[in-house]
């Protein structure tokens, strides 16, 4: 079935900017690009009713990244691009704050904690290391102490021996995820910005004169929609539109438990170098992550619910109420990537484990690159 005269005329013709893929990074793009460039007729494409992506199923860890997680990046890339890096969380994390307000995002400020339920062994940080990590990120967070040691048994409610380290970063907090999307989505219906779901872009043929997009569009079948200029947000699955992107999606699993009475933990939690995440919501817990031990799905969630139970003991007989997977994009380097791939044709993808934090500072930069000329 074709599209319309109606449906052709209203969305899909004479289209300035066709943004595929409808996550923080897309939604930004487009709200920036819209500010920019008044006049132009913007529309997002995604081929998922609700999202699809990280931006819909992610933890919600309004977060920079853990100390261990920080030091890893500094011996992996060096000091100064690490430091690159974790400032454009903190500038993403501090847009998004500004842009809607902790109260639509669902936001506190609420401090996370680094636990080393398996001992941890050498890579817990030595109070020096600790003192350097600090030294090195206090430009980007311009507080003496971004990280603290303290013991894991002060906090409240988990099962952790007296001599138990824990490092606390009071700055990282945690969002309603559903509440940041609806704030997205708000924000870019009020600038005009149509926002299509159910349309799945298959390829992309990028010229100078513009570009054409095969589209597969649900019930419609396939058709072809062009745009002056297209920006490819599709993270996890850039690859499937530019094979020569160095992006590949990494798959988490998520779950959350039934409420549990009497229960309170208030922090955010990093195991394992961030590798594995918990944090309240109300008085139940959400964990997930775990890809690095390289098991499946089944065998990944045994070994979250397992380590749940250990640091609550109180969680031992809680069903698990919800339980999802998600992909994150990842490659060779952790940076994200925005780069031109064809004439029109722009890519903003890789976000990896942080993209709320980065997602918004990735999605400025992908529209200041759009509207340059
Ligand atoms: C389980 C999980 C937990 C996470 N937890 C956190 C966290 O706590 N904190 C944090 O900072 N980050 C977290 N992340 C990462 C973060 O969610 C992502 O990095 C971020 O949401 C990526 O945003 P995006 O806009 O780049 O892409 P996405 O949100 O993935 O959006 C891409 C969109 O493109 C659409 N799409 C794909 N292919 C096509 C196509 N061919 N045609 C049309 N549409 C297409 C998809 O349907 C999707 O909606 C997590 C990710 C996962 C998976």
């Amino acid at each position: 079935m074709a599209f319309s005269y109606w449906e052709s005329n209203t969305w899909l013709e004479g289209v300035d900017l066709v943004v595929i893929g409808a996550g923080i990074v897309g939604l930004t793009a487009a709200i920036h690009a819209r500010s920019m460039r008044p006049h132009w007729r913007i529309v997002v494409l995604d081929a998922d009713p609700i999202g699809g992506g990280g931006s819909t199923r992610n933890a919600g860890f309004s977060c920079f990244g853990s100390a261990t997680e920080l030091q890893q990046d500094r011996q992996s890339f060096g000091d100064e691009d690490a430091l690159n890096l974790v400032r454009k969380r903190w500038q993403g994390l501090q847009n998004l704050r500004s842009t809607f307000g902790d109260d639509a995002l669902g936001h506190t400020v609420c401090g996370s904690v680094e636990l080393f339920p398996n001992g941890g062994g050498t890579c817990i940080p030595s109070a020096q290391e600790l003192q350097d990590l600090n030294r090195w990120i206090q430009p980007v967070t311009g507080q003496v102490e971004t990280f603290v040691q303290i013991q894991a048994h002060s906090l409240p409610q988990i099962n952790a021996k007296s001599e138990n380290t824990a490092i606390l970063s009071p700055l990282e907090g945690l969002l309603d995820t559903g509440k940041m999307n609806r704030a997205f989505k708000s924000l870019a219906h009020t600038k005009g910005i149509d926002i299509l779901a159910g349309i799945r872009v298959e390829t992309i043929n990028s010229a100078k004169s513009g570009c054409e997009m095969q589209v597969s569009a649900f019930s419609r079948g396939n058709a072809s929609i062009t745009a002056t200029r297209i920006l490819v947000a599709t993270n996890a699955l850039g690859a499937t539109l530019i094979p020569e992107l160095d992006v590949q999606p990494a798959v988490n699993h998520v779950f959350v438990t039934d409420r549990i009475p009497g229960f309170h933990f208030p922090h955010a939690v990093h195991i394992d170098a961030g590798y594995i995440y918990a944090r309240p919501i109300e008085n139940r817990i959400l964990m997930g992550g775990g890809r690095h031990w390289g098991l499946d799905e089944a065998e990944t969630r045994k070994r979250l619910k397992s380590m749940m139970i250990k640091l609550w003991p109180a969680t031992e007989a809680v069903p698990i109420a919800y339980q999802w997977s998600g992909q994150l994009g990842v490659g060779k380097n952790r940076s994200p990537i925005v780069q031109w791939c064809g004439p029109n044709t722009l890519a903003a993808v890789r976000m990896g484990g942080m993209g709320i934090a980065i997602g918004m500072e990735v999605g400025r930069l992908a529209a200041e690159e759009l509207t340059k000329n």
